[in-house]
């Protein structure tokens, strides 16, 4: 086994490969970035090398420069984490050379799996079954129309390069077709340098599901059964289970076994994953029915591995080391067992409401539920992160995974939506509460899984609120009381906040806003208690509470009692904002001091950056006449694509960038003025 090796990574998978290297006592050696100096994985691992500025590309991509430290630190392997350099084939191979072992399968079987079309053409001498399409070497325009033509459509044009779900087109029409093909080739040459494409019939309701798979350097390979990643947006994974609902004894062989043939067909070693897109033309209740088909596969450890783990009571990162150290596969294919069920949840931060558009800021809060971090156990959190850290614009969304896991299907279930409600993050944009109304959408509830469940639950997902405002407002009173008690009782003799207690003053007024509404919050002392009445203030005020208010502080919440209903509550403050979560969700308000009541800011009518990023490209000049809603230009932020649309009619006066400018967050790209 090694000493020490080197983690070619950041974030959560860092700490994740050095929480198991410490369990194994082998020393680690961090890379960072600029950004990274002071990051979580920097801080848990033994050493830390200084590779480069803040982009990937600048960093945790300088090859060179991350085998020197290696090098340098006397480190024997290095593991490569997800992302980065982890399915690079050069990096695999210049590590060898270097004499350094890479903790992952042979440059090799890299290769023969990086590109999506080559990998299916060999899957398909290797008898695995593929989806109905074309994945030729010919990439002549009218001769791919025309497979799309014999495929019938809908079809989907794929980036043979591409990863993380882009570089996808859904053509439904042939008319459509070239449009589609031009701008997925655009896409492909862009993010990957590459812009051979593949076809594939479009399945209609599919479900993903992966095999792990595990190789050793003697020949061995197993399969660690399945996981279900159907529920996705933007064709990436935003929660994940094992086992698969519904899978049969049968068909879990079976494709475990055609998993096992793709990897001895490319001379696998180490963790990989093989993913099917599966038909289930009999829908959700016949699973007896479901046809799988290979898609591709990933050839490093996948995000949502604990799963597997949590399933098998494996340590695949430790199976990983061993591996890479010449031992043979831990467990024999009739060793390993598979109990209970478990589910991973992607917490992001990014706004479902705003087509999960990724945010950047800071942590001000970051609460998690009582769980262990990087082993399994009923609820385990994996994160890179600290309370006060910030998610930069450099890197992805991901803050944390949050995998639970239950006897059954609905224990896991019951468990995520508990340690969900325990998760409270302040400070920026996230998932974590369109997470909990997902799983409680009765197609997840129910299993009744595919890739489309996000947009056909979309009613019950989006634009949510979790109680009326009037309880937002009572938790953020009670919690500004309780501060002031708290105040008055460590004895500052220069707290004046006690006009309530002051039973003389039988009236208080709060005001907040919420989603540009004013509401002012009366609060009365009656010879029987605290009555609380909050209005919507403007032209037609309406009543939106009315009734009899108390609370109580416990260690570390709340007790509201409105209305005769008790609630516990979280309620965090910082400046005007605050935020409040309870059982049923989170909602944030803004607490309006009616003596420094400003005018609102005029709407400027500039056109800004959503986000920090790299301009991709203008559609418009100057001079153009656009229309509201028309696109204007093209960024790229965290991995993704954004187009900018006007936000009125109007003339493009002036380009304030250039394509390939990064720009800051707010910055001005264009100049739109009135026609
Ligand atoms: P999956 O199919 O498992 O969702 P992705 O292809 O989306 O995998 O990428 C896996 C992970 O790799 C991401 O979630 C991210 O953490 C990491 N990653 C990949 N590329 C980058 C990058 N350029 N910057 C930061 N992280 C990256
Ligand atoms: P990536 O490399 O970006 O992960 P994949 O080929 O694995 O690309 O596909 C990503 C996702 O796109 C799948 O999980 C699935 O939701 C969807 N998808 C891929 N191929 C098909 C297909 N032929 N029909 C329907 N959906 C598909
Ligand atoms: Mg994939």
């Amino acid at each position: 086994m090694f000493h020490k090796i080197l983690i070619a990574n950041r974030g959560e998978i860092a700490c994740r490969v050095a929480a198991t290297a410490r369990r194994l006592g082998i020393q680690t050696v961090a890379v960072y970035s600029d950004a990274d100096a002071k990051a979580k994985h920097v801080q848990v691992c033994d050493e830390a090398v200084h590779v480069g500025g803040n982009t990937p590309k600048e960093s945790y991509l300088q090859w060179q420069r991350i085998i020197a430290a290696a090098q340098a630190t006397g480190a024997e392997a290095i593991h490569p984490g997800y992302g980065f350099l982890s399915e690079n084939e050069d990096f695999a191979k210049a590590c060898s050379e270097a004499g350094l072992v890479f903790i992952g399968p042979p440059a090799s079987a890299i290769q023969a799996m990086g590109l999506k079309a080559e990998s299916k053409r060999l899957m398909e001498k290797a008898g695995v079954p593929l989806v109905p399409g074309y994945h030729g070497k010919d990439q002549d325009p009218v001769l791919l129309h025309s497979e799309a033509d014999r495929i019938g459509y809908p079809v989907l044009i794929k980036a043979s390069a591409g990863g993380g779900g882009k570089g996808m087109r859904i053509v439904e029409r042939s008319e459509d077709f070239s449009a589609a093909l031009q701008s997925c080739q655009r896409e492909a040459i862009n993010s990957f340098g590459d812009d051979n494409v593949l076809i594939e019939k479009y399945v209609q309701r599919p479900r993903h599901i992966e095999i792990q798979v595990f190789g050793d350097q003697q020949g061995d390979v197993v399969y660690l059964f399945e996981r279900d990643c159907s529920v996705q947006r933007r064709h990436q994974k935003v929660l994940e289970e094992a086992p698969a609902p519904g899978m049969t004894a049968a068909l879990r062989k079976q494709m475990g076994e055609a998993a096992v043939a793709a990897a001895k067909a490319v001379g696998y070693v180490g963790a990989g994953t093989v993913e099917f897109i599966v038909e289930q033309p009999g829908g959700y209740d016949k699973p007896e029915e479901m046809r799988f088909y290979f898609m591709e596969m990933n050839t490093r450890l996948q995000v949502e591995h604990p799963v597997t783990e949590a399933i098998t009571g494996t340590d695949l990162v430790e199976w990983q080391l061993r591996v890479a150290s010449g031992e043979p596969l831990p467990k024999t294919q009739a060793q390993l067992q598979l109990t209970g069920h478990a589910i991973e949840a992607r917490i992001n931060a990014e706004n479902p409401d705003n087509d999960f558009l990724p945010a950047t800021g800071h942590l001000r809060i970051y609460r998690k539920p009582q769980a262990s971090a990087f082993e399994v156990s009923d609820v385990r959190v994996d994160d890179g992160v600290r309370e006060g850290d910030s998610i930069s614009p450099y890197y992805d969304s991901m803050i944390a995974k949050l995998i639970v896991r239950g006897n059954t299907r609905d224990e896991a279930l019951q468990r995520l939506d508990e340690a969900l409600a325990q998760l409270h993050i302040v400070g920026l944009a996230n998932n974590v509460q369109f997470l909990r109304r997902t799983i409680k959408t009765p197609s997840f509830a129910q299993a009744k899984l595919d890739t489309a469940l996000i947009p056909r639950e979309a009613e019950q997902l989006f634009n949510q609120t979790p109680w009326p405002v009037g309880f937002s407002i009572a938790a953020a009173i009670a919690h500004t009381l309780n501060q002031e008690q708290v105040t008055a009782k460590d004895g500052d003799p220069f707290s004046h906040h006690d006009a309530w207690r002051a039973w003389g003053a039988a009236k208080r007024f709060f005001l907040f806003t919420k989603d540009d509404q004013k509401y002012i919050a009366q609060l009365s002392y009656l010879a029987d208690g605290l009555h609380l009445r909050v209005d919507t203030q403007g032209k037609s005020a309406q009543q939106v509470f009315d009734g009899p208010f108390s609370y109580s502080a416990t260690a570390d919440a709340l007790q509201l009692n409105l209305a005769e209903h008790a609630s516990q509550v979280h309620v965090y403050r910082s400046g005007q904002t605050i935020d409040v979560f309870a059982a049923a969700g989170h909602d944030s308000l803004v607490s309006v001091d009616p003596l420094l009541q400003s005018d609102e800011h005029a709407e400027s009518g500039r056109l800004t950056a959503p986000m920090p990023g790299k301009v991709v490209a203008f559609t418009v000049q100057a001079g153009d006449a656009v229309k509201k809603g028309q696109a204007l230009a093209v960024m790229e932020a965290m991995k993704m694509e954004h187009t900018i649309l006007a936000p009125k009619d109007g003339v493009v006066a002036e380009l304030l960038f250039a394509p390939g400018d990064q720009v800051m967050d707010g910055a001005e790209l264009l100049s739109l003025v009135a026609e």
